[in-house]
């Protein structure tokens, strides 16, 4: 393992993809379906598929910004293409653990969309394509979702100590699914499993 060296105090430059070149040092986290099981709708297709092969569904680089306020986090978020049964690949998704931060997300490359939830429950999903922003505003959980068949890469930025609450999205879900209709296009429906306690 290579300790990171960025330096958050003079400053530092880093490839945009981070995926390789100066970014060697970005630090990698994967995901794989495995570690998402009960997260997709149909449990079922869920265990029928790791029967045979644990893909990875997500990952991310991170380059350990301090958790101050008055830095900015950032990396990049590459979710795979594939599907669950009818629901595509996507990120657990979570909430910040401080709920009034944002976080701008850029997408490099691939197709897909952010979902998001309050928890007032509005729901929107922003479609995400190359050299186009989405500002995941205040209080909203937010998701990945790649409806592409490339990787989904993008690159996001958010207040150093906003940190991350995944145990709300894990034990509940999201209101939403966003799964491929019989004709080939993307639907959002609402999520059977989702429950208000
Ligand atoms: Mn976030």
């Amino acid at each position: 393992m290579t300790e990171p060296v960025f330096d958050w105090q003079k400053g530092f430059i880093v490839d945009f993809a981070l995926t390789g070149g100066l970014s060697a040092t970005a630090v990698s986290t994967r995901r794989t379906l495995s570690q998402m099981r009960g997260m997709f709708a149909d449990s079922e297709a869920c265990e029928k598929m790791l029967t045979s092969s644990d893909p990875v569904v997500y990952e991310f680089y991170e380059l350990g910004a301090p958790e101050n306020a008055g830095d900015v986090a950032f990396g990049t978020s590459v979710t795979y293409p594939g599907r669950v049964g009818n629901e595509y690949f996507m990120t657990k998704g979570h909430f910040h653990t401080i709920l009034e931060t944002a976080e701008v997300y850029y997408t490099l490359s691939g197709e897909g969309g952010m979902l998001v939830e309050n928890p007032e429950g509005e729901t929107a999903f922003f479609p995400m394509t190359a050299g186009k922003a989405v500002y995941v505003p205040r209080r909203f959980a937010h998701r990945t979702v790649n409806t592409g068949t490339a990787p989904l890469v993008s690159f996001f930025a958010f207040r150093g100590d906003a940190g991350h609450n995944y145990a709300a999205i894990e034990t509940k879900g999201y209101r939403k699914l966003v799964i491929e209709g019989e004709d080939g296009g993307i639907r959002i429906i609402n999520n059977p499993k989702w429950e208000t306690t």
